[in-house]
């Protein structure tokens, strides 16, 4: 499990996350959801270690790794810009990093196929970024994340740059790798819809403060508040 105690975080006077406390499960598809600015990546990059909380703690499976470096904490970010490199093949993508690692060349290359069949990119490994659509780009992207057998995906609004109907068909599929791997993932999005549909259980952010956490049922039958019932859409 992830688990968030009591974490603030401030840039200078603003203060962005206020006490957010979480218990977020293993093997769970979790989803951040709320408005823009909120917070969800700010959190996000909290949780990955890219960031710093002003306070509070973090713990991944019991073990404090509040001040652990990113590397050091065995989780994988997907990002909604993708963040692959242009000039490098996407075969030198997915191993990116990995190479410098003690992990023998074997163990990556196969670790590369593996995840390319999976997602359906094998044809793909010797293009560059430039040469591929943007659906197949988010899944060199996710790829990335799977040949670094991460224990927990997170997840920053990886399908926000496709069009509706290619983010209808990555949704579904994200939701069946989740199936298959059963690993741990947070998903941050602003788009109820796509909260609705993938998330074992929801967190609702505004304002920096989590407003409610429960499952997409639970959350559409007993919402919390207001602002809760409105931003899912629920009647109250
Ligand atoms: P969106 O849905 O638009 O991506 P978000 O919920 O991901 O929004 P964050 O990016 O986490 O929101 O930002 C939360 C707040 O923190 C915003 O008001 C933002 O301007 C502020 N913020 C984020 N990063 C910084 C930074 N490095 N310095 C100062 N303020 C920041
Ligand atoms: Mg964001």
């Amino acid at each position: 499990a992830i688990e968030l105690e009591n974490i603030h975080k401030s840039f200078g006077a603003v203060d962005v996350i206020k006490d957010v406390s979480l218990n977020i499960p293993e093997g769970e598809l979790t989803v951040f959801v709320g408005p823009s600015g909120c917070g969800k990546s700010t959190l996000l990059r909290l949780i990955s270690g890219l960031d710093q909380p002003t306070s509070g703690r973090i713990l991944i499976d019991g073990q404090d790794v509040t001040r652990r470096s990113a590397a050091d904490r065995g989780l994988a970010m997907v990002f909604q810009s993708y963040a692959l490199y242009p000039h490098m093949s996407v075969r030198q993508n997915m191993a990116f990093g990995l190479e410098n690692t003690r992990m023998p060349r074997a163990e990556i290359a196969s670790r590369i196929e593996e995840a390319a069949r999976l997602l359906e990119i094998d044809p793909l490994l010797d293009r560059r970024p430039g040469q591929l659509s943007g659906g197949q780009r988010q899944r060199v992207a996710i790829g990335r994340a799977i040949v670094r057998e991460p224990t927990a995906f997170l997840l920053d609004e990886p399908l926000s740059n496709l069009d509706a109907e290619l983010r209808g068909t990555m949704r579904a599929e994200l939701a069946a790798l989740h199936g298959r791997l059963g690993k741990t993932m947070i998903y941050v999005t602003h788009d109820q819809i796509e909260a609705m549909t993938l998330a074992d259980r929801i967190v609702v952010l505004r304002g920096g403060v989590v407003e409610q956490v429960d499952t997409p049922l639970n959350l559409f039958n007993a919402p919390a508040n207001r602002f809760v019932a409105g931003f899912i859409g629920a009647p109250k």
